[in-house]
C-alpha cells in the first residue's frame, strides 16, 4: 500500500485500510479500539475533522492532529444530469483529476470509481485510452472517491443508503492497482467501513489472467469481465491485451475463478458497436463462450457511448434487440445496460478527468507490460 505522508510529514488516514489503522494507532502508542472508534467517525459519519471527534479524548485529538490528517481529494466540478445522474471530478495530487459517477436506479444507487489516472490498455474504444496512463490512484484516493460522493449525496448510516453498490468501472485498470484496490475495497465492505455486501462490489477488468487468480485468492467480490469480441482477431483488435492473454487464457482463469467461488458468477461486459462486433456470427461465438464455462454467468451489452474523434458507433436499435434475442434463445442470461448521463458524458467509456505528463509514463508503463512486471506484482 503506497501512503500518502504530506509535506508536513503528515499521513493520510484514508490510506488504512482496518488492519492498516489498528497498526498506525499502534505505532502511537494507541489501542486498536481507538483506531475503530476514529473509523466509524471517517466513514460512518464522514466526518474529516478531528475536532468534531466528541468521544475521541481531548489528548488523543491533540495526537492525532499532529500526526495525521482525513484528506479526500478536492471537489473540482459537480454536475448533475437529466436523469439524476451525477458526476464529480475530482483533483488529485500532482494536477491530476479523474471522474467518479453516481447512477441512481429505483432500487439501487451505484458509483463508478476510478482506479488510475488515465489508463494505459489503449483499448480502442474506450475514450479514457485518448488520455494515455499517468498514474495509479492511492487508496485514500480510490476510497476518498466513495467518501466525497457519499458525503455530497447525504448518505446517512442506517437509513436508506443512497449508495448500494461500487463498480471499479471508472476510469483504469483495476488489477493494475492490485494492492490499493484491494485495500479500498476491503474499506467499502468493512462493517466500519462502507459496509456493503461483497456482492454488491463489483471490479471490472479488461482480463489481465494472473491477476484475476491473484483476486480471487485474497477477495470475494463480484467480477466483471471486458470481453468485447469472443473471438482472438476481434478482440486482439478491440483490447489490445488480448494479445498478451489471449480468449482461451481468459476462459481458463475464469473457469478457476469460478471453481474457486462456487456460488459467483461472473458477468462479461460487451460493449455493442455498429457492424463491429454486433452480427449474429458474434453472438454466436459468445453464446459459445458462454457455454463452456461452469455456472451460471450473465452477459451485460453495453451500446458503444461515442466520444469525439473515435471513428466508432453505437448499434442500431434493431441490431441491439436482434442481439440480445440471439442470446437469450440460448439460454445466456442477459441484460442490457441503460445508457445513463450521456448529456454530462458521465456513461461508459466516456469518463477523461485530466491526466497530466502521460507520455514519459506511457512509455513507461508499456515497457513494465512487455517486462512482464504483472506476473511478479
Ligand atoms: N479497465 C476496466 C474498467 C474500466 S471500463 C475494464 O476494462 O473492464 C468499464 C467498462 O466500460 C468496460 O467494460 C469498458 O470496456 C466499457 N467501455 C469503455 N469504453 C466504452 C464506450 N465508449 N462505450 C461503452 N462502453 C465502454
Amino acid at each position: 500500500m503506497s501512503i500518502d505522508v504530506t509535506d508536513q510529514g503528515k499521513v493520510n488516514l484514508l490510506d488504512f485500510d482496518r488492519q492498516g489503522l489498528r497498526d498506525f494507532f499502534a505505532q502511537l502508542g494507541e489501542k486498536p479500539y481507538r483506531a475503530e472508534q476514529v473509523m466509524k467517525w471517517i466513514y460512518h459519519h464522514l466526518e474529516s475533522d478531528f475536532g468534531n471527534m466528541t468521544d475521541v479524548g481531548k489528548a488523543l485529538r491533540a495526537k492525532l492532529e499532529e500526526a495525521c490528517y482525513i484528506g479526500p481529494p478536492n471537489t473540482l466540478l459537480d454536475k448533475a444530469a437529466i436523469d439524476g445522474t451525477h458526476k464529480w471530478l475530482l483533483g488529485m495530487d500532482g494536477g491530476n483529476a479523474v471522474e467518479t459517477v453516481y447512477i441512481p436506479e429505483p432500487t439501487r444507487g451505484t458509483l463508478c470509481v476510478s482506479s488510475q489516472v488515465g489508463c494505459g490498455l489503449n483499448c480502442s474504444f474506450c475514450s479514457t485510452a485518448t488520455q494515455g496512463f499517468n498514474r495509479n490512484l492511492s487508496t485514500a484516493e480510490i476510497i476518498g472517491q466513495v467518501w466525497v460522493a457519499a458525503r455530497h449525496l447525504g448518505n446517512v448510516p442506517h437509513q436508506q443508503r443512497r449508495i448500494t453498490n461500487v463498480v471499479m468501472m471508472g476510469m483504469g485498470e483495476p488489477l493494475l492497482n492490485f494492492d490499493n484496490v484491494v485495500a479500498a475495497m476491503s474499506l467499502m465492505r468493512d462493517d466500519l467501513g462502507f459496509g456493503l455486501a461483497s456482492k454488491r462490489v463489483t471490479l471490472s477488468t479488461a482480463g489481465l489472467v494472473p491477476m484475476i487468480d491473484k483476486l480471487s485468492a485474497v477477495s470475494d467480490v463480484s467480477l466483471a469481465v471486458s470481453l468485447h469480441a469472443a473471438n482472438d482477431e476481434l478482440r486482439t483488435e478491440l483490447v489490445p491485451l488480448n494479445k498478451r492473454y489471449p480468449i482461451a487464457e481468459l476462459a481458463a482463469a475464469c473457469e478457476r475463478y469460478i471453481a474457486r467461488k462456487p456460488r459467483t458468477h461472473i458477468t462479461f461486459e460487451y460493449t455493442l458497436m455498429k457492424g463491429v462486433n454486433d452480427q449474429p456470427e458474434h453472438a454466436r461465438q459468445l453464446i459459445k463462450f458462454m457455454r463452456r464455462l461452469p455456472g451460471h454467468n450473465k452477459v451485460n451489452l453495453i451500446p458503444f457511448n461515442p466520444f469525439p474523434g473515435t471513428r466508432f458507433e453505437r448499434s442500431g436499435p434493431d441490431a441491439i434487440h436482434d442481439f440480445q434475442t440471439q442470446l437469450l434463445s440460448a439460454n445466456v442470461l442477459t441484460m442490457l445496460r441503460r445508457t445513463r448521463g450521456d448529456d454530462i458524458d458521465a456513461a461508459c467509456g466516456q469518463l477523461k478527468g485530466q491526466v497530466l505528463d502521460r507520455t514519459r509514463r506511457q512509455a513507461e508503463f508499456r515497457k513494465r507490460l512487455e517486462d512482464g512486471v504483472n506476473h511478479a506484482a
